[in-house]
């Protein structure tokens, strides 16, 4: 477990949440399952490098969609 860096006294814990962001178009979107690092004494929400990978994948797979989409009309 790793320290949080907000309050040093508590710990992060890993929580797969759903995450909010905006796609290549700056469309709303929700990534499912994110792993979250939420503090347990102070609620500092941390995230991953995988975290932020799978974020990232979600939004060029995302927008590889509207692409293929725009293709076809
Ligand atoms: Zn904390």
């Amino acid at each position: 477990m790793k320290e949080c860096f907000e309050c040093d006294q508590g710990y992060y814990k890993e929580y797969l949440l759903p995450y909010k962001t905006t796609d290549a178009e700056n469309k709303e979107m929700t990534v499912l399952d994110i792993p979250h690092l939420v503090c347990n004494h102070c609620g500092e929400t941390a995230l991953s490098a995988k975290a932020s990978r799978m974020i990232e994948e979600a939004r060029i797979a995302v927008g590889v969609t509207y692409k293929e989409r725009k293709k076809l009309w």
